[in-house]
């Protein structure tokens, strides 16, 4: 018998944050944050979430954040 196990990451969720200035251009309502999900998956039917991968990304400076980056107020807007 052969086990199909393995990880793929599951659909990317996209969030515009109003009223938010970018930590490095301070502009304001530029930033997007991107979250994709990692399952676990047997037989391709997704048992658990691994880990998730979050980035935002400044549409005006295109600096790209990391989730332990971001500042205290994404990290508000995204709660
Ligand atoms: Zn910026």
């Amino acid at each position: 018998m052969i086990l199909f196990l393995g990880t793929r990451p599951g659909k990317t969720e996209i969030k515009q944050l109003q009223n938010v200035n970018c930590p490095f251009c301070a502009q304001s309502g530029t930033l997007t944050v991107s979250k994709t999900s990692n399952w676990f998956h047997l037989f391709w039917i997704k048992l658990f979430r691994i880990s998730s991968n979050t980035v935002a990304e400044c549409s005006h400076c295109k600096r790209v954040y990391f989730e332990e980056e971001f500042s205290e107020e994404m990290l508000r807007a995204l709660s």
